[in-house]
């Protein structure tokens, strides 16, 4: 089976009203969805990601890839997990792939949400800010969705550094 090692990150930023996370609404996954009549106007919300370039580190990535997919640059705050999942490949000979995404969490610093490469719009359909609580109830992945619960924890726990 081929693997795949990527990595990804949760960025937060504090407003007035509490914590933010940016997610990204993937291009694929729109095409897919549109397809399906029960699913039409449902948005499918990730968390921004990439694999792993050859030399780079996984925290690295994270923040490479935060940056390309939503237009905003973030520094690390914390490691968060390691999720697994498989999927087909829908193009070529249909191999399975089993695929890690390495997940940290990154505090805000600078950029505009949705600020992104005309190339990287083929796979980003749109960047948003959406309200971090209650945030696993938009997420499609089960995955990320226990990573956005461990960054509450963090934060909650670090409560007097991060306040919001
Ligand atoms: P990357 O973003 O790492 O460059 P990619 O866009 O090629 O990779 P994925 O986002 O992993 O690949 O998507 C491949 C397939 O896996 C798609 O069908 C997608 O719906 C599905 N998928 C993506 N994330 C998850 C997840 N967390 N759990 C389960 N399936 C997922």
């Amino acid at each position: 089976m081929l693997r795949e090692i990527s990595a990804g990150g949760v960025l937060v930023r504090s407003t007035p009203e509490g914590w933010e996370l940016a997610v990204i609404e993937p291009q694929r996954e729109a095409s897919i969805v549109g397809q399906s009549d029960k699913k039409r106007h449902k948005e499918v919300l990730a968390l921004p990601k990439g694999l792993i370039d050859s030399g780079e580190k996984p925290a690295q990535t994270a923040v490479r890839e935060v940056r390309e997919e939503t237009g905003l640059t973030g520094s690390i705050l914390a490691k968060l997990s390691d999720i697994k999942y498989m999927y087909v490949r829908s193009w070529g000979d249909n191999q399975r792939v089993f695929k890690i995404v390495s997940f940290y969490l990154l505090r805000y610093e600078s950029g505009n949400i949705d600020d992104v490469s005309p190339e990287m719009r083929i796979e980003v359909k749109r960047a948003q800010w959406i309200p971090l609580e209650g945030a696993e109830r938009e997420l499609a992945y089960r995955g990320e969705r226990d990573v956005i619960r461990l960054a509450r924890e963090y934060l909650n726990s670090h409560a007097e550094e991060e306040r919001p």
